[in-house]
């Protein structure tokens, strides 16, 4: 198992691409979001040219730090879909990735990889 956050968000970005392909070519970067006098943005995605970007800030917990991927990554999955931005097809895919990483045994899949 990884022993720094960034490895272990790394482990699970790779379940993530595995099991939940985003619609678009995406990348992750952990790194700090906002100037630090301000609050921690937890994550979010943005586009840079045709690709995704999944930011998640680096300040925070490990806990944070997943479920901030989870919601991330979730919206990569319902991408260009016409529907508000955490309407019921992103509430979806969010509830699918949610249960698989914390029901169905996804958190200890993905530390193998
Ligand atoms: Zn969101």
């Amino acid at each position: 198992m990884a022993r720094t956050k960034r490895g272990r968000l790394k482990q699970c970005e790779a379940w993530l691409r595995k099991n939940y392909p985003p619609r678009r070519k995406t990348i992750l970067q952990y790194r700090r979001m906002t100037p630090p006098h301000k609050p921690i943005e937890y994550g979010g995605v943005g586009e840079e040219a045709s690709k995704l970007v999944v930011s998640i800030d680096n300040r925070l917990g490990w806990y944070d730090s997943i479920h901030s991927l989870l919601h991330e990554w979730a919206h990569t999955t319902t991408w260009d879909i016409k529907a508000p931005t955490h309407g019921p097809e992103w509430a979806a895919a969010y509830g699918r990735i949610y249960s698989h990483w914390f029901d169905e045994g996804g958190c200890e899949e993905s530390r193998g990889l």
